[in-house]
């Protein structure tokens, strides 16, 4: 029998009297066929307000690197709650935090702590135009760097709308914005060196900074090709631009010094966040102490009421201990895993007969979905994965696995975590089985 949800519904009928549209954040309304509401979680397990039970690869969108509800971080929680959660103030945790950060990632010669991803990206954009006294930030086509007007410039343009190969386009998915943000904006493609150098070069002298995930995990799951980190980096130093790379996936989940260290390049400034606080809201910005000095000065400004707040600082620090303790080998288990749970997906298709081509790393990866006719072959750009992947078909095997109690992210990623075992992925392929019999 597989799941159902009539508690979930009943309460999504209830949000929608109260709550704008129901939910807190507009992708949650992809869930189907209701968005799901929760009860408790631990470890890689979740369960929801009908008491099913779910192997988690959603993982808090990817922030749960260390489980859900680990006792140490309730812990830690519980003794800073009694203390204070906030004070607008300085802590000694808040230099404890910044510290480890200096341990674990090169080039994190200074810090500084904002509650979201989105907040850090604004911070970074507005250093790099104070630093450079230049306008332009130079940003890939389908990468993601939060929700504010400036993150989501390129981000997902419908094929009529993209623009030439040479031009992509700076559309803006959001209507609401303000018209004159996307003007400061330089938009490439990903994965063309050529094309990125043909674009600098067009620009030169304009752009304060080039931002980019490092593997481009908001659209398909697709790893940087060899020479492009590099090639950033090369013009950056060439054009005195700043190098930001947006780890807010990809740190801690690659290992103490994230995706950077792993492809060996040392950026500027980069943006933390998801697993730095694993699970509650903190990011921060690290990076080279000259690329803060406008910062230092105050002549850029930096703010926030619950900035560095104790509470957050307790977990955070808690998460950092854990990936101190770890080393450099944890990456090594969830590649392990990772591709353990791709391989069982792609048998599982086969078998089937359906398109899914499970993609990326393994520690993070996405199960495109072909569409009928599609190249094989694995997706290399955001155009590529627009004409490649069939979302809707997608969409329906996301839902099977969900009714079978395997749970991953709407848009097709999964995350793995560290308290994902052997066992449970073999577990949740058991479960899968059904699902993809039922989807087939
Ligand atoms: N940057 C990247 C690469 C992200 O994936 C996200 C969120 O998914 C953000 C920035 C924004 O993070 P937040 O939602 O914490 O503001």
């Amino acid at each position: 029998m597989s799941y159902t949800f009539p508690r979930s519904a009943e309460l999504y009928a209830r949000a929608q009297k109260s709550i704008a549209g129901g939910i807190n954040s507009g992708i949650r309304k992809l869930e189907v066929p209701v968005p799901l509401y929760f009860d408790h979680g631990q470890g890689c397990r979740l369960w929801d307000v009908d008491g099913n039970e779910y192997i988690d690869f959603q993982t808090g969108q990817g922030a749960l690197l260390y489980g859900h509800a680990p006792a140490g971080m309730a812990e830690a929680l519980s003794v800073q709650a009694r203390k204070g959660t906030h004070w607008a103030a300085q802590s000694e945790l808040e230099i404890d935090v910044a510290e480890r950060l200096q341990r674990l990632i090169p080039g994190a010669e200074r810090v500084r702590f904002n509650n979201s991803a989105t907040e850090v990206v604004l911070a970074a954009f507005r250093l790099a135009r104070a630093h450079t006294g230049r306008q332009l930030i130079l940003k890939f086509e389908g990468h993601y760097h939060g929700w504010a007007d400036e993150g989501l410039v390129g981000f997902a343009p419908p094929p009529d709308q993209w623009g030439t190969e040479e031009e992509p386009t700076r559309l803006h998915p959001s209507q609401g914005v303000i018209s004159e943000v996307l003007e400061q904006f330089v938009v490439a493609r990903w994965n063309d060196v050529e094309h990125l150098r043909q674009r600098v070069d067009q620009y030169r002298g304009q752009i304060a900074a080039i931002v980019f995930e490092p593997v481009l995990c908001n659209t398909g799951c697709m790893e940087p090709v060899p020479g492009l980190l590099s090639t950033i980096r090369e013009l950056c130093d060439r054009d005195g631009m700043l190098m930001i790379a947006d780890e807010t996936i990809t740190g801690f989940r690659f290992g103490p010094g994230g995706a950077q260290t792993h492809y060996g390049v040392v950026p500027d400034l980069t943006i933390l966040g998801k697993a730095i606080g694993g699970g509650v809201p903190f990011a921060a910005l690290v990076g080279k102490e000259a690329s803060f000095a406008k910062f230092l000065s105050g002549a850029a400004v930096h703010a926030g009421t619950l900035n560095a707040n104790p509470l957050c600082l307790a977990a955070a620090k808690w998460c950092l201990d854990q990936i101190l303790e770890l080393g450099s080998d944890h990456p090594k288990t969830l590649i392990s895993l990772g591709q353990k749970t791709m391989q069982g997906l792609r048998a599982l298709a086969d078998e089937y007969g359906i398109p899914l081509r499970p993609q990326g790393p393994g520690l993070v990866f996405h199960a495109t979905m072909l569409k009928p006719g599609a190249a094989e072959g694995p997706v290399t750009s955001y155009r590529d994965y627009v004409l490649r992947h069939d979302a809707p078909r997608w969409a329906h095997l996301r839902r099977c696995l969900l009714e079978e109690g395997v749970r991953a992210i709407e848009r097709g990623l999964w995350f793995l975590s560290l308290a994902h075992t052997e066992a449970d992925v073999d577990e949740a392929l058991v479960r899968a089985r059904r699902a993809f019999a039922r989807h087939a």
